[in-house]
């Protein structure tokens, strides 16, 4: 990756950078936001459109009733204010992919104001604000590659076009590309357990624009901002920030100014381009949709939204280490996504020992998965089977090592952990008494203290025998048989 020209890290620490992000996520429904087109992804190219999404005259628009529920839902899930009237308002502009030649998108009334993310930030907790929430449609796609002719002409698919968006403006609170990196990754994953979008980066179901500027430390104003678009990686999105933090300080430090405009970032280069001046809210002579009413989503209609919502990742996290005395580490793994979450939930809640069970997963199965190139929904162990396991290795009757083998024959025979083991016949265990016998012989000898109590009463004691004999053995013992071999050596 290239640096911008190069600032000094004394040169940089003069400067803080201020970051605020655009997010759009493409709603999960079915149709489009204001015809009943389909918003399959991958259909053939113009084949999902009607005289609504492509502009033609005397079409009217009608909303999508699931559209403003998803974005309710999202809104709740930021913390947003819901406003029980907004308005639809038209953007208008000019581009190709833009058949009516204006957006249907929110203003000044958006649907839902004034919430924020927590993001973990140096061993601290930091609020971003979330400036608005508002819906929106799509724009079509320019294509400029794989079709006939494509080197001299740019072709359209209006597939898009009117697709419902829910688009998230954050409020000018990062100070860093780390924060900025944090903050995607939290509100993705608020978004994901809401299940109003699948936020697949690929296919553009998440964009994001990133506006930067930077300011002397102490300063109290706000420097003249950039505008990155269209980054399809959080990871790219933090690199192009890091860039432009770099290529703005130098622009100032050599006594000139920055000026206000879109960039692209290219990920090969490591560098942003300018792209266009940056429009002002007034060259988009915004105006109140006049085909479409205010939308009016009362008290009633707020809390029935409310209803559907999941319990959000950060509160999870904290209740599941309460709940299953699994660390901070642990819970993050457990909850990155709602269906592990879910899945691990309805198995801890019954087992004796949740903490072995999320060791297993993600000490022996999550990086099978992944050698597997398989989802957790794949998964040929399932979580039952997971909690199957973690059972018999507490209580002895199968070793870590035993554990390891079969869940490696789980994956090469696609079968769940029960059915291996029930056919793999319970895997042979010593029962070996002579050798047992030493065994016990030498945890005795070694242990006086530990005999002393037992034979003072304290029978409990047993548990701690037993173990040491469990693991001189390997694992390989019969934990009944050791038990009986030892009670008969304590209590002679
Ligand atoms: P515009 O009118 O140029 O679109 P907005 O005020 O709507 O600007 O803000 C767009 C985004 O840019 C928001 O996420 C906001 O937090 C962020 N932003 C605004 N001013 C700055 C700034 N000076 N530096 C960095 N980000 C900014
Ligand atoms: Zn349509
Ligand atoms: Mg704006």
């Amino acid at each position: 990756m290239a640096t911008a020209s190069a600032v000094s890290p004394e040169v940089r620490a003069k400067y803080e950078p201020v970051i605020g992000l655009e997010v759009h996520v493409q709603l999960l429904t079915e149709s489009k936001i204001f015809c009943s087109c389909s918003t399959r992804f991958g259909s053939p190219p113009n084949s999902n459109v009607c005289p609504v999404c492509l502009g033609l005259p005397g079409a009217l628009p009608v909303l999508n009733k699931k559209a403003v529920e998803f974005a309710v839902l999202a809104a709740m899930g930021i913390q947003c204010r819901i406003n029980e009237v907004s308005v639809f308002a038209r953007k208008n502009y000019f581009y190709p992919d833009l058949p009516k030649g204006y957006q249907i998108s929110q203003y000044d009334k958006p649907i839902a104001e004034h919430g924020f993310i927590e993001i973990a930030i140096d061993g601290g907790l930091k609020k971003i604000g979330i400036t608005r929430l508002h819906l929106e449609e799509d724009a079509g796609k320019s294509l400029h590659e794989g079709f006939a002719d494509a080197a001299s002409k740019t072709a359209i698919d209006l597939n898009r076009a009117g697709v419902a968006l829910a688009e998230i403006v954050s409020e000018p609170d990062m100070r860093s590309p780390a924060e900025a990196y944090e903050y995607l990754t939290r509100l993705k994953e608020i978004i994901l357990y809401t299940g109003v979008s699948d936020c697949n980066m690929e296919e553009g179901s998440l964009r994001c624009d990133a506006n930067i500027s930077v300011r002397l430390r102490g300063e109290s104003k706000f420097g003249t901002k950039t505008e990155i678009k269209n980054v399809n990686s959080f990871r790219f999105i933090k690199q192009a920030l890091e860039y432009e933090i770099e290529r703005q300080i130098g622009i100032l430090e050599s006594g000139e100014t920055i000026t206000q405009e879109t960039r692209l970032y290219n990920a090969t280069e490591g560098k942003t381009y300018a792209m266009r001046s940056k429009e002002k809210a007034h060259d988009y002579r915004y105006f109140p949709e006049p085909d479409l009413l205010p939308l009016v989503v009362d008290e009633k209609w707020q809390a029935d939204i409310r209803g559907g919502l999941p319990e959000l990742p950060e509160a999870r996290r904290s209740r599941m280490i309460q709940e299953y005395g699994i660390t901070v580490g642990d819970a993050h793994t457990l909850t990155l996504t709602r269906a592990m979450a879910d899945q691990f939930e309805s198995v801890a809640a019954k087992s004796k020992n949740p903490k072995r069970i999320a060791n297993l997963v993600q000490g022996e199965l999550l990086g099978r998965l992944k050698a597997a190139g398989l989802e957790l929904e794949e998964s040929p162990i399932s979580m039952a089977g997971v909690a199957a396991s973690a059972d018999l290795v507490e209580a002895g009757t199968i070793s870590g090592k035993m554990l390891k083998d079969l869940y490696d024959l789980s994956f090469e025979r696609k079968l769940d952990f029960e059915v291996v083991y029930e056919a793999e016949g319970r895997p042979e265990q010593s029962r070996d008494t002579a050798s047992l016998e030493t065994l016990a012989d030498e945890v005795i000898a070694a242990n006086p203290k530990q005999v002393e109590q037992y034979r003072a009463g304290k029978k409990t004691m047993i548990g701690f025998f037993v173990g040491q004999v469990m693991k001189a053995s390997k694992g390989q013992a019969n934990p009944q048989l050791v038990n009986e071999v030892l009670t008969k050596k304590l209590e002679a």
